[in-house]
């Protein structure tokens, strides 16, 4: 049989992401200012990252003796395709669908959006699958002609699956140049998936509803990243874990294996700051970890307990980030702004602590209730957006009790403008330590803060012109 695996590339505006990015829902960044404008366009070149779930379909459909195509958007002659779903950009994806049935080939959908919200897929497709799709693919690979909405159960051994097969779906990839800007080098990247699901129970995130959390073994583990150093020189690995460092003696068994074998590589991971130590950090360094980015999304612990988010002590959060600064850990912090508890002013502290906290990086999205969390569920009643592909993380999707949308994207704004446009980022990104250096960039700060301010006086009050 002639698979066809799809993950279609975008061909609407700004940068999209799926596959593992919000869970699978994926997001797309339309930049509204200067600042998001530069973000988007350097997650062009260092965020490319091929699909991991789509590389675990072509090592099943391989291993079954199988022809495996690929696509980003071409129509290719195949007797199936499996098309990866996502809800940013799922008319594009339907569209792909369509000229493929029109070419006679029976179309499937997987990933979480297919199996959460089948309604946006079903006029489009002779099946869905319903769940993590290896199941079901390893059925269709066994002849099976799946049909429907096809449930798919979760593989509760994960080394039973075969090793991701790059070779069948990364037609366009090079190794990636490395730069001094990131960890990650432009273009390149293999993402890894040592566990699934999570444990946590943060009522907005997506992760943790299509299946139970499960780990595989630090051996299996260590033979595919064996395999990758096999395939190319000193490999650089995007572990998407949810929670990477979950299993604190889980982690130490990984470094350790990693240099037992003598794996030169470098790699980076999402995790929660309360799993991560000095000590736990520093053998990770070693081992080759670069760049970590992990959630903080609200500056007030009462918001986050409301949203079923452990709050972890900002003295702990301080300390971490402190060790990174000191062995040049790239880190990337998550911010939520519009929690249904946020007003002006908590937003407003939010933005400040990220400023404060000084990751090298930062993100901000606004509160977007996903189709299968409990947040969805209870904020159903307020949703005001109707297309699907505005649920991209950007976009006020539901009537907030305290600010509007207008508020909503203007602190949006303000905060990515307020964490990028200071002196002290341009310090953190040259790593600069010296103290009193770090003094004198901190005065700047202050006088580029107010300018920010009187500007945002003078942007807020500008009359709305649509
Ligand atoms: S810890 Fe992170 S991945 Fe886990 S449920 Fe919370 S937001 Fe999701």
């Amino acid at each position: 049989m002639r698979v066809v695996l799809a993950d279609v590339r975008s061909s609407s505006g700004g940068w999209v992401s799926k596959d593992t990015v919000v869970g699978g829902y994926g997001s797309r960044l339309e930049p509204f200012s200067r600042v998001t404008r530069v973000i988007s366009f350097l997650k062009q070149h260092y965020h490319n990252v091929p699909s991991v779930h789509m590389a675990y379909l072509a090592a099943i459909l391989a291993q079954w003796g199988h022809e495996v195509r690929w696509s980003r958007g071409e129509v290719v002659e195949g007797d199936v395709a499996l098309v990866l779903s996502s809800l940013v950009d799922y008319r594009n994806e339907t569209a792909w669908a369509d000229a493929m049935r029109a070419r006679g080939a029976r179309v499937g959908f997987v990933g979480i959006t297919a199996s959460k919200l089948p309604e946006l897929f079903r006029d489009h497709a002779d099946f869905l699958i319903n769940g993590e799709p290896e199941s079901a693919v390893q059925r269709l690979a066994q002849g099976e002609v799946l049909s429907g909405v096809v449930a798919s159960e979760p593989i509760a051994d994960l080394d039973s699956l075969p090793f991701p097969r790059w070779d069948l779906i990364r037609d366009e990839r090079r190794p990636g140049r490395a730069s001094r800007w990131s960890s990650r080098p432009i273009g390149g990247g293999f993402p890894l998936l040592a566990s699934r699901g999570c444990p946590e129970f943060c009522t907005y995130c997506p992760h943790r509803i299509l299946a139970g959390y499960r780990a595989r073994s630090i051996a299996n583990i260590a033979d595919e990243l064996e395999q990758l150093c096999e395939r190319q020189r000193q490999p650089y690995v995007i572990f998407r874990d949810p929670l990477f460092t979950e299993q604190r003696d889980r982690m130490l068994e990984l470094c350790d294996a990693i240099q037992a074998r003598g794996l030169s590589l470098t790699f980076e991971a999402e995790t929660r700051l309360d799993r991560l130590d000095p000590e736990l950090l520093d053998r990770l360094y070693a081992a080759g970890f670069r760049a970590m980015s992990f959630g903080v999304e609200s500056v007030s612990p009462a918001t986050l307990k409301r949203s079923g988010r452990r709050p972890i002590p900002e003295t702990h959060q301080r300390a971490i980030m402190e060790h990174c600064r000191k062995r040049g850990i790239f880190t990337a912090a998550f911010y939520v702004l519009g929690f249904l508890q946020d007003d002006w002013q908590s937003v407003a502290a939010t933005i400040d602590y990220a400023v404060d906290l000084g990751s090298t990086f930062a993100q901000f999205k606004i509160l977007t209730p996903y189709p299968g969390t409990p947040m969805f569920k209870q904020l159903q009643p307020l949703l005001s957006e109707t297309d699907w592909q505005k649920f991209d993380g950007f976009t006020p999707t539901f009537r907030h009790p305290n600010l509007s949308d207008r508020e909503l994207r203007f602190l949006l704004g303000a905060a990515y403008t307020r964490f990028y446009m200071r002196p002290s980022y341009v310090a953190n990104l040259l790593k600069v330590q010296n103290a009193s250096v770090r003094r004198w960039v901190g005065r700047l700060d202050r006088k580029v803060l107010d300018r920010h301010a009187r500007q945002e006086t003078v942007d807020m009050s500008r009359p709305v012109t649509c």
